[in-house]
């Protein structure tokens, strides 16, 4: 089958690699129906981390159809139309009971092999997914594919790092850094009812989709956001800020934002080994500081009703739907943000 490998930084190739088959008796078998490049890909391909051994398939981001079954697999069958999160969970551990999926003692994240254990991913035409029934979610008809398939991650990411934020009536919150996760992240803020949700990219088109799904952009090429934010809260900062970006920048600007007492909700994903503030601000602003992985398994259910019933446009985020030939071309223009790329999409 076809599958888009990783070999070196900032090289990933499309390639024939041997179709997935059942390992386990709790392992399905899924033909992608679509894929997506998400900003976590971007760290892998850019070096910032490392570890992952050539020839794994990149992505953990899919929507598909079973086509095989493990003789343990009961609940799911051949045919169906399924959505992963982009780590698998046995759904009965200490972590998976407390609502922890993504630190499921038996979980293991798509698309990361290293030392020859792992998983392989999904940006390829079959994905094997251990722990089918208790990973993998089935979509009803009434979505479709794109918008059930960033139910998986990036839709409930934006949403878990809202509900770390405590974004609620009457609070004033700062997302910093309006991609895909950020937009997401602005929908679920407005959702569990933020007065007033600031976005703060540098990207013209990521801003204007911030403005459409109900935040506040600001350019912060062109504007300071800390004196916007300042006036926004009678001059003493965010409630809460959400870090969508992952870079010790984003986060130093983050924490300048929130207001004492404030909350910083981090889910980029950081790979340098300090904070961006010390112990002391920490302690001078009684922040509370919540981060982590998001448990993308409790939230795809309640999501795919909520997409369902079409609030907003969710799929106007995707800028790019390219053909799995061209995925290296896809990793390029996104993490470069070329023509006006917001999000990649993969068909099949
Ligand atoms: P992305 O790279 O498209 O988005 C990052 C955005 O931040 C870009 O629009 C960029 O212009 C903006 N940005 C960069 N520096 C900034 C700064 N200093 N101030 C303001 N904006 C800035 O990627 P994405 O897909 O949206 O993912 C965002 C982050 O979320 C990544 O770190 C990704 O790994 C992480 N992520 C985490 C989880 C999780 O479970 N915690 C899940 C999915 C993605
Ligand atoms: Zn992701």
């Amino acid at each position: 089958m076809k599958a888009l490998t990783f070999r070196a930084e900032r090289e990933v190739v499309v390639e024939n690699v041997a179709e997935p088959s059942i390992e386990c008796s709790t392992d399905v078998i899924v033909r992608t129906r679509t894929s997506a490049i998400c900003g976590s890909d971007l760290h892998v391909y850019l070096g910032r981390e490392k570890g992952i051994e050539p020839g794994t398939v990149m992505g953990h981001e899919f929507l598909g159809e079973i086509v095989e079954t493990g003789a343990a697999v009961k609940d799911l069958s051949p045919g169906d139309r399924v959505v992963s999160p982009f780590t698998t969970s046995c759904g009965r551990c200490f972590y998976c009971n407390r609502g922890l999926s993504c630190r499921c003692l038996e979980g293991q994240l798509f698309g990361w092999i290293e030392n020859d254990e792992g998983l392989h991913g999904a940006q390829s035409e079959y994905v094997r997914v251990p722990l089918a029934e208790t990973t993998l979610v089935r979509v009803p008809e009434s979505v479709d594919d794109e918008t059930a398939l960033f139910t998986g991650d990036i839709l409930a990411t934006g949403f878990f790092c809202a509900e770390m934020a405590e974004a609620g009536p009457g609070r004033t919150v700062a997302v910093v850094g309006c991609g895909p996760v950020g937009l997401f992240a602005v929908i679920g803020a407005r959702e569990r009812g933020a007065e007033t949700v600031l976005a703060i990219d540098v990207v013209p088109e990521r801003l204007a989709l911030a403005k459409r799904f109900g935040g506040e952009p600001i350019d912060a090429s062109s504007t300071d956001p800390l004196p916007v934010v300042k006036e926004r809260t009678d001059g003493r900062g965010a409630d809460a800020a959400l870090e969508a970006v992952g870079s010790p920048e984003a986060a130093r600007l983050a924490i300048d934002l929130i207001r004492p007492g404030g909350i910083l909700s981090v889910v980029g994903v950081h790979t340098e080994s300090r904070f961006a503030f010390s112990p002391v601000e920490a302690y001078d602003k009684n922040l509370t500081y919540r981060t982590g992985r998001c448990p993308a398994r409790r939230f795809i259910a309640p999501l795919l009703s909520f997409v369902a019933r079409k609030k907003y446009d969710f799929r106007s985020i995707v800028s790019h739907r390219l053909p799995l030939s061209e995925g290296p071309r896809g990793y390029d223009l996104f993490h470069r943000r070329l023509e006006g790329c917001t999000k990649v999409v993969l068909t099949f």
